[in-house]
Formats: C-alpha cells, structure tokens, sequence
C-alpha cells in the first residue's frame, strides 16, 4: 500500500532495520514496526504512527528476549518498564506458527 513511497536507495539496497529482540539486521519489510503510546509498546500496523520507533521480528521468542534484555525502554529512551500485552496478544493470536 505504499504507492507513492518511493525510496531512494540508489534503486537496490533494502532498508534494513535491527530486530530488538535478537539483534539481527533484516530487511525493514519482515520485521513489526512498534511504537510506544504512554506506557504501551504498540504495533503500527501502517507504518503511520509517529515517533521513534523500535523493530521487532513478528515472533514470540524475539518479543521476550527483547523484554528480558529490557531493549524496550532502551530504544524508546524511557526509564521505566513497559507493557508489551498488545504486542504479546497480537503474536499470540496470530494463527501463521509457520514453524
Ligand atoms: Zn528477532
């Protein structure tokens, strides 16, 4: 759905962006973009939210070593903990276990 979003990358490279779980660079496309809304980490399904963003691979085990390592404060450069039950519901719910 991004019609008029051309990205000018000299034509090839992919943006990538780095999973805050694993740590593991990917291409920008495969990975969830989240924000924090107050004290909620959020999924931005669209893209369209703003503010600083953090990425996440659309998997569970990437969403908990992301809370065990505490990388969400950090990369939303907040002090305290946040609550990450949407993103964890969303995984949760989503019937795609391609595994
Ligand atoms: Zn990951």
């Amino acid at each position: 759905m991004r019609q008029h979003g051309k990205l000018e990358y000299g034509g090839h490279a992919v943006p990538q962006r780095t999973c805050v779980g694993c740590r593991v660079r990917t291409a920008k496309s495969e990975l969830l973009r989240l924000v924090r809304v107050e004290d909620q980490v959020v999924l931005d399904l669209r893209g369209r939210l703003p503010g600083r963003g953090a990425s996440l691979h659309p998997s569970l085990s990437c969403l908990e070593l992301a809370e065990r390592r505490r990388a969400f404060p950090r990369a939303f450069r907040v002090p305290g903990p946040l609550d990450v039950s949407r993103v964890r519901a969303h995984l949760e719910g989503e019937p795609r276990n391609v595994m």
